[in-house]
This record gives C-alpha cells, structure tokens and sequence, in this order.
C-alpha cells in the first residue's frame, strides 16, 4: 500500500516532467536512439555495385541505425581510404567494408587501426578482399586477400581469377558459432573467387564444395578489442536479396558488435 506522501504535488510533477522534457532535449543522439540497436557505418568507394539493392538490405534490418559514407576520389580519380579520417569513425559499434580503394594515407591507416584500440566491429564484404594490394597490414587484419594477378585487378587466370553467375553451393562449418545460427547449406547465385590467400589461424565459418572456388567463403578471428568477419559473397542483387545471405550479414554485424 503507498503512503499518500509518496504522491508528489502538482508543481512538484511539473517540475519533474520540465527537467525530464529538458533532458531529453539535451541528451545526445545515442540517448533518444530505440534501444538495442547497433550504430553501423557501411563504407564504400573504388568498386561499383548495385546501389539501391544493396543499401536495401541494410534499411530493412531493423536491428541496425545504418550510416553510409563512400571514400572521396582524389584528382586522378582514384579514391583513397578517406572514410578512415572521418572523426565521427570511432562512433560506431560496427563498420562494414564494401569499398576496394588501391592505396591509403599514412593518417588513414591509423584511423583504420584506432577501431582495434577501441572495439568497433568490422565486417568486411566481397571485393573488399582486393583493397590495398600493396599494404600486407591489411592482410594480416582481415585474414586473407585477393592477390591481383596483373596489379589492376581486372585479368582472370588459372592462378588468380573470379568469374559472374555462378551457383555456388555453400557448406556450413561452424554450426554452433552465432554467426551461422539457425543456418543450414544452401545455394546462392553469386560471383566466385580463386586464389585467394588465408591465414592458417581463422574460425572458418562456410566453405564450398564448388571445385573452382576459393576457399574458404567466410571466417571470424579477433584483433585487438575488436571482433573480424570476412564474407565472400554478395556481387549483386541476386546474393543481396537470398535470404541466407542476409541473415549471416546481419549474425555478422551482430556479432561483431559483441551483441
Ligand atoms: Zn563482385
């Protein structure tokens, strides 16, 4: 039973609702978001794609407060890492690279790697295995590359190649990892990769049984604070919209995020 002099008054309650009307208005961004969700920056630049199919996926995923921003072309055309100088960076629980810039700054790759020292996420899709060819840093980081046969990334051998169009049989390795939960083998009409290279220490968490792939088709590891996940698909709208495919972008993310 309450005591009625736990009732505030009338001019107290206003007081109180001013203060709470105050505060919300004062609060910062991260006080009036909905709770639970993730703040996420995608980055793009250096590769083109289908924009509004691929944006679609990440609008839709009502786990996310998704932000976009591409890296800036320089005089030549060329874009550089320029997304990594942004201060808002370090903001996010999670950044998703879908960029393939040749080369970065000095400054640009600490930016990049200020997300370790303080525990953003990264999850780094497709072609984003090519970027910085001549940075083994950044091999090291994501755990694996795309190395180009004729150092523009355009010509196709037996060695180092990809090739459109293809159905491409996914097989699930890590079935108790919350990256794949709820998933089981599947197909998706994809672009595939070979000759790529892998650290010998990542947790591999899909393969294929397509002889010509390169494999493995996506891992995790851990660098610095920081949780890594490497997916290999998504060339166009026919990977975006396979279910599946959302789905471990958005375990993705979510784990990533330490969520
Ligand atoms: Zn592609």
């Amino acid at each position: 039973m309450k005591s009625p002099a736990c009732r505030p008054s009338q001019p107290r309650l206003a007081a109180a609702l001013l203060l709470l009307l105050l505060g919300l208005a004062t609060a910062g961004p991260a006080a009036a978001e909905p709770a639970g969700q993730i703040r996420t920056l995608l980055i793009t630049g250096g590769h083109g794609f289908e924009e509004a199919a691929f944006y679609h996926v990440f609008q839709t995923n009502t786990d996310l407060i998704f932000a976009h921003t591409s890296h800036a072309k320089t005089n030549g055309g060329t874009p550089l890492a320029t997304a990594f100088d942004q201060p808002g960076l370090l903001n996010h629980e999670v950044v998703v690279l879908y960029d393939m810039p040749r080369d970065l700054t000095d400054s640009q790759k600490a930016g990049f790697r200020s997300l370790f020292d303080h525990g953003v996420g990264l999850v780094v899709l497709h072609h984003a295995l090519v970027s910085y060819q001549n940075w083994p840093e950044y091999e090291r980081i994501i755990g694996g590359r795309y190395p180009e046969a004729d150092g523009k990334g355009g010509v196709v051998t037996d060695a180092v190649g990809y090739q459109h169009d293809v159905e491409v049989p996914v097989v699930i390795v890590a079935r108790d990892h919350p990256i794949t939960a709820g998933l089981t083998d599947f197909t998706i009409h994809d672009e595939i990769y070979w000759g790529i290279r892998t650290a010998p220490n990542l947790t591999v968490l899909a393969t294929t049984t397509h002889p010509k792939s390169g494999k493995p088709l996506a891992w995790c590891r851990t660098e610095g604070r920081s949780r890594i996940v490497y997916l290999q698909f998504g060339h166009d709208h026919q990977a975006y919209e396979n279910p599946n495919y959302q789905r471990l972008l958005a375990q993705s993310i979510r784990w990533a995020a330490h969520r």
